[in-house]
């Protein structure tokens, strides 16, 4: 089936857009967000397709007084839109191109959300750790401590993403150099953080 740009479904990234900021052995400087929902359905997880999308941070813009937002709390502002039933519980999965920080308030955020809304349960797979934040590792801290499963993506959730969240065109993932390795690197790194929680 072929998709033009004007008429591609609002959730669906642009491959270039896709590739270029997911690649785990490349900085960005924006953080991409792709989220699903889930439904709990007599013990098995339900796909809600209407509530999938992709997001990114907004940019910050200091003439207008703006100081941006984060991918993470643009994706909290839009939680009421979804309209969920607060007797169900949920589980929302996100693939993040960056982990969350702690110096710009997103971990509390993502934290006190979760302490909120008893009912939804969190899944983190991050492309990369985003240690440009000197506190990158209470980050990931906090969000394990708050029930949040935090994952480093592997070459299937890389592969699910293009699959899901990409107008690909009917093309299939083309992995990028290194992707195993970076990934299996930063794994190694998020294991060392998570078992040094309350050190
Ligand atoms: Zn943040």
């Amino acid at each position: 089936m072929e998709a033009n740009p004007a008429s591609r479904p609002r959730h669906l990234m642009d491959p270039h857009v896709f590739t270029s900021n997911f690649n785990n052995g490349i900085g960005r400087h924006k953080t991409y967000l792709c989220y699903e929902v889930e439904h709990l359905d007599n013990g098995t997880w339900v796909k809600m397709d209407q509530h999938r999308g992709s997001l990114h941070n907004q940019a910050k813009n200091l003439f207008f007084g703006f100081y941006g937002r984060h991918a993470e709390l643009c994706f909290l502002d839009l939680v009421p839109s979804l309209q969920l039933d607060l007797a169900q519980t949920y589980r929302v999965t996100w693939f993040i191109s960056w982990s969350p920080c702690v110096s710009w308030g997103c971990a509390e955020r993502v934290r006190a959300f979760l302490q909120e809304n008893t009912h939804m349960r969190l899944r983190i797979f991050a492309a990369r750790i985003y240690d440009y934040d000197p506190l990158y590792k209470e980050a990931l801290q906090m969000l394990r401590g708050a029930g949040a499963q935090v994952s480093i993506m592997t070459y299937d959730e890389f592969e699910y993403c293009w699959d899901t969240f990409v107008d690909h065109q009917g093309r299939p993932f083309q992995p990028w150099d290194g992707l195993d390795e970076h990934s299996q690197a930063l794994s190694g790194r998020l294991q060392a953080i998570l078992q040094n929680q309350g050190n």
